[in-house]
C-alpha cells in the first residue's frame, strides 16, 4: 500500500488543485467504494442525491489508506443537523457541545457530522443554535456549533492524517492540509498553530500521542516541542470526558509505546497524578509496574482475551495505594484497614482527575484487598479464594507485582502450581501453608496472648 502511495506521488498524476484541495484518484491508493461500509456509502449517496456535499471522513479513511481495519465510518457534510435527521429514519441528534446526528443501521452506527469552522466570521453559516462557540479563559472550546464550508471543516480537524476526505460517489481524495504527504511520511502533525490547538481542546495532546502509538508514526517536532508546556491544560478536561480518553489510550493494544510517549511529553503526570512523583521518585517498583501492565494488557489484547479498565488502574494506582497503605501501618492500623483506608483515599483523589465509575472501582478494591489475603492461603481458605470472582484478576496481579520485579516468596508460582493440581494435589498444598503456621490473623477481635504467639 504504502510503495503504491510513494510511486503515486512521484509521477504525481491524475490530480486536480481546487485551490482550497488537492483531489486525487483514489484507485492510485488502493482506496475502492467497496472497501467502505455498504451504510456509510449509502448515507454519502442519500445526502448528495438531497444536493448536499457528503464524504466519508477522519479514521476509516486514514486505516484503510494505511491498509487497516477501520473501527466505524464517520460521514461529514454540509447539511445541518436537522437536515439530516429529515433524510434518515431511524436517526437522532446527540450533544451539546458538537451536536452530531447518529444514523442507525441494523448492526452499525454511522455518525453523520456538519462541517464545522473555527472562523467566527462564518457565524453566519449557522441559524439557530445561540451560543454557537463559547470559550473558556484557558482558551478552551466548550461548544462547538459553528457550521462551515467542508475547506473550515478540514481546518478545524486535529491532525492532517485525519482530514482526508473519501467521495466514494467519484472514488476520489479530497485533501486540504498534506495529509496524504504525512501519511506517506508517517508523521503526525497538528493542523494550524499546535499550541493554540492544544489549547482550544487539550484532549488533542492525548490524541497525538494515541495515533502516533496505534500507527507508529512519529511527531513532526513543530507539533511536539509545545506539548510538554501544553501538558498541565489537561487538567481542565471534564474527568468524565478524561476518563473516556485514557480508556482509548490504555485499552488499544499500544498501550505500552502510548504510556512511553505519555512520559515523553510529560502528560502522564496530569492523568495519574498521585504516581506520577513516585515514578520519579524511583521508589516501590512503580515505573516498572505500570509498565508491565501496559505491556501484559497488549498481550491480552492481541490475543483476543478480556481486558479491563479495573485492572489498568488498579496497577496505576497500586504504587500510591500501597505506600499510602504503608504509612498507616507504621501508625498503628491493621493492614487490612490501612489499605481498605488508603485504597479509598487514593480512589477519591484519582476521580477529581479521571472519573472512574464506581462499577469499576468497587473490582479495584477487591484486586488490592486480595492481594492482602491471597498469602493467607493456608487450610480452608485456598479453595475459598480460588472461587472469589476477583481471584483471577487478583492472581494476574500478584503475577504482575512479582513481573516487576517485587519478591513476593514464590506467591505467583504457588497459586500457578494449585490452580493446575488435581482435588488432591489442592488438598496437600494448602495443608503445607497451614503446617508452616501461615494462618490468618483475626482483626477486630482483641487480641489475646496465644495468637499474639503466632
Ligand atoms: P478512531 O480510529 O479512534 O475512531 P478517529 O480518527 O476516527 O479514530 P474519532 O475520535 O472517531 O477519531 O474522531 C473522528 C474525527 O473527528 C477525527 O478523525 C478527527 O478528524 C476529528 N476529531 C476528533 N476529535 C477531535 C478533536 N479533539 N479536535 C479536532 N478534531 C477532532
Ligand atoms: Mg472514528
Amino acid at each position: 500500500m504504502l510503495e503504491r502511495i510513494i510511486k503515486f506521488f512521484d509521477k504525481k498524476q491524475s490530480q486536480s488543485d481546487f485551490s482550497d484541495r488537492t483531489v486525487f484518484d483514489a484507485r492510485q491508493y488502493g482506496l475502492t467504494p467497496k472497501m467502505i461500509s455498504r451504510n456509510a456509502h449509502q448515507v454519502v449517496e442519500t445526502l448528495q442525491n438531497a444536493g448536499f456535499e457528503a464524504y466519508v471522513v477522519g479514521g476509516s479513511v486514514r486505516d484503510l489508506l494505511l491498509g487497516l481495519k477501520p473501527k466505524d465510518f464517520d460521514v461529514a457534510t454540509n447539511a445541518e443537523p436537522t437536515e439530516i435527521k429529515s433524510l434518515f429514519r431511524r436517526s437522532r441528534i446527540i450533544g451539546r457541545r458538537f451536536q452530531i446526528v447518529h444514523v442507525q443501521f441494523s448492526r452499525e452506527l454511522i455518525e453523520v457530522t456538519t462541517f464545522r469552522s473555527n472562523q467566527d466570521s462564518d457565524i453566519k453559516a449557522s441559524k439557530k443554535n445561540a451560543p454557537l462557540r463559547q470559550q473558556s479563559k484557558s482558551g478552551m472550546l466548550t461548544r462547538d456549533n459553528v457550521f462551515g464550508s467542508v475547506t473550515d471543516d478540514a481546518e478545524r480537524r486535529d491532525l492532517t492524517v485525519n482530514a482526508l476526505y473519501y467521495d466514494p460517489s467519484d472514488n476520489t481524495i479530497h485533501d486540504f492540509t498534506d495529509g496524504l504527504k504525512d501519511i506517506n511520511k508517517r508523521t503526525i502533525r497538528m493542523i494550524g498553530d499546535p499550541a493554540t490547538r492544544f489549547r482550544e481542546d487539550p484532549v488533542r495532546l492525548l490524541r497525538v500521542a494515541r495515533f502516533t502509538a496505534k500507527l507508529g508514526f512519529s511527531i513532526e517536532p513543530r507539533t511536539a516541542k509545545p506539548m510538554s508546556k501544553r501538558a498541565r491544560d489537561l487538567a481542565h478536561i471534564s474527568p468524565p470526558r478524561f476518563f473516556d480518553e485514557t480508556l482509548k489510550l490504555f485499552m488499544s493494544g499500544n498501550g505500552a509505546s502510548t504510556y512511553k510517549l505519555l512520559c515523553d511529553h510529560q502528560l502522564f503526570d496530569q492523568l495519574v497524578p498521585q504516581v506520577a512523583h513516585l515514578i520519579k521518585d524511583g521508589s516501590n517498583n512503580a515505573a516498572k509496574l505500570i509498565e508491565q501492565a501496559f505491556i501484559n494488557t497488549d498481550i491480552r489484547i492481541s490475543s483476543n482475551k478480556r481486558v479491563t479498565p479495573a485492572f489498568i488502574y488498579a496497577a496505576l494506582l497500586w504504587p500510591a495505594v500501597e505506600k499510602l497503605a504503608a504509612y498507616y501501618t507504621d501508625r498503628g492500623s491493621s493492614p487490612t484497614y490501612a489499605l481498605s483506608k488508603a485504597a479509598g483515599e487514593v480512589i477519591a483523589k484519582q476521580i477529581s482527575v479521571t472519573a472512574i465509575p464506581r462499577r469499576f472501582t468497587m473490582p479495584m478494591r477487591e484486586i488490592w484487598d486480595l492481594q492482602l489475603q491471597l498469602p493467607r492461603r493456608g487450610g480452608h481458605r485456598a479453595k475459598r479464594l480460588s472461587e472469589n470472582p476477583r481471584f483471577r484478576a487478583a492472581y494476574d496481579f500478584i503475577l504482575l507485582r512479582e513481573q516487576a520485579g517485587e519478591d513476593l516468596a514464590g506467591l505467583g508460582d504457588w497459586w500457578t502450581q494449585y490452580q493446575e493440581a488435581d482435588e488432591e494435589q489442592k488438598l496437600k498444598m494448602s495443608e503445607l501453608i497451614s503446617n508452616t503456621g501461615n494462618r490468618r490473623r483475626r482483626s477486630r477481635r482483641p487480641r489475646h496472648k496465644k495468637d499474639s504467639k503466632d
